[in-house]
């Protein structure tokens, strides 16, 4: 995960300790999932197809704490799944790391934001928002029927809130490669004044054997990743919008 520059301080006084006692190799990021499960169901999702005693599986709140401490990374990340199904054990795990001193970011669809207290928001050092479309019916037709205005509403806020966000697009040919889109989001993206990157994210293939594993229906079988060209096109209409595109 890229450093914001908020955290750069901290990352470079934790690498120059490492470097000083001579270590050459030490964790950065402590990237805990302690659910798999996810709200949405995205075409092509490579992250929630699991059986289900796996979805079922939680870390709890004290192997978590164990793991932020143990591994000494000076950053902890949640990704999903959506972390925010379990809002309470998110809320509590960014107080404990924040309390450690490390710094904290969430991975969300940013559906269930409204769970989270603007008190808990401001534990947050860093939210990823990954967002699918901007019109409710290609949201809609990404996540298998979801509308997007909670989405809107949790932008918003953490906006008002001036918390720092970056945003995610998953470009996927034939489905999310909308040119007024795309424009749409990043001219949102833009407006709320507090995105300092959009990362583009092109679509792969590597999810669909656990599709194929479980026996379920995987509707981008024969769906590309996107050319070089189609990349530099959504970069290009991130960064007209006036945001840092990678
Ligand atoms: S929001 Fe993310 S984890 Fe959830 S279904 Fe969509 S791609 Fe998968």
């Amino acid at each position: 995960m890229p450093v914001p520059v908020s955290q750069m301080w901290t990352v470079a006084s934790y690498v120059l300790k490492q470097r000083f006692q001579g270590r050459r190799r030490y964790p950065l990021v402590l990237m805990l999932e302690p659910l798999f499960r996810c709200n949405l169901a995205c075409a092509g999702c490579g992250k929630i197809q699991y059986p289900a005693h796996i979805l079922k599986a939680n870390l709890s709140p004290e192997e978590c704490f164990r793991a932020v401490d143990e591994c000494g990374a000076p950053m902890v990340s949640i990704p999903g799944g959506e972390p925010l199904m379990q809002a309470r054990f998110a809320a509590r795990l960014f107080a404990a790391a924040k309390g450690m001193g490390v710094h904290t970011a969430i991975e969300t669809n940013g559906f269930y934001g409204g769970r989270l207290s603007d008190a808990e928001l401001a534990d947050i050092d860093l939210v990823i928002l990954d967002m699918k479309g901007f019109s409710p019916e290609q949201h809609k037709r990404v996540t298998a029927g979801i509308d997007n205005s909670e989405v809107f509403e949790f932008a918003r806020r953490l906006a008002a809130l001036k918390r720092p966000m970056w945003l995610r697009y998953v470009l996927v040919p034939g489905l999310t490669d909308v040119d007024e889109e795309i424009a749409q989001v990043a001219a949102f993206g833009a407006s709320l004044g507090v995105v300092e990157r959009a990362e583009i994210l092109p679509f792969h293939q590597m999810g669909r054997f656990k599709w194929e594993k479980l026996g379920l229906e995987y509707t981008l079988a024969s769906t590309t990743p996107p050319s070089d060209d189609v990349v530099a096109n959504a970069l290009g209409i991130f960064r007209a919008a006036g945001l840092n595109a990678f």
